[in-house]
């Protein structure tokens, strides 16, 4: 391995590091369904946080995703394991396309299939988020 592919991960997975400690407080309540009473004009409410979607664009994708931010990989989607060669097929059907799950990619990585899944052998945070 190169040093910038060893800079690069150690990046990747001090970035996640850092989402777990910002995002922790946040999973530890959506398991334990604890929550937190707010009074909002005089009234209690009780509010349980949970992260519903991020938007981003497609680098920042790859990052959250720990997919290789590369149009030359394997699999260059975040989102599912098309071909670098169908990435522009419109002709492909549904069924032709195969999902990047949370089983999928944590099986990937087990199996030490990153270069092949075009995705990082690192934990994903937000594998966490069930
Ligand atoms: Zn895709």
């Amino acid at each position: 391995m190169t040093s910038a592919y060893n800079d690069s991960t150690k990046k990747l997975q001090m970035f996640h590091n850092c989402l777990h400690k910002i995002f922790a407080p946040i999973v530890s309540m959506q398991r334990s369904q604890k929550g937190f009473e707010e009074i909002i004009n005089g009234k209690i409410y009780w509010f349980i946080p949970f992260v519903a979607m991020c938007l981003l664009d497609w680098p920042e994708a790859c990052t959250y995703c720990m997919t290789y931010n590369c149009y030359n990989c394997l699999h260059p989607c975040h989102f599912c394991l098309i071909e670098r060669e169908n990435l522009n097929n419109m002709q492909l059907h549904s069924d032709q396309i195969i999902l990047r799950t949370h089983t999928t990619m944590q099986q990937a990585i087990q199996n030490e299939l990153g270069k092949e899944n075009s995705i990082h052998l690192l934990n994903n945070f937000f594998w966490e988020f069930r």
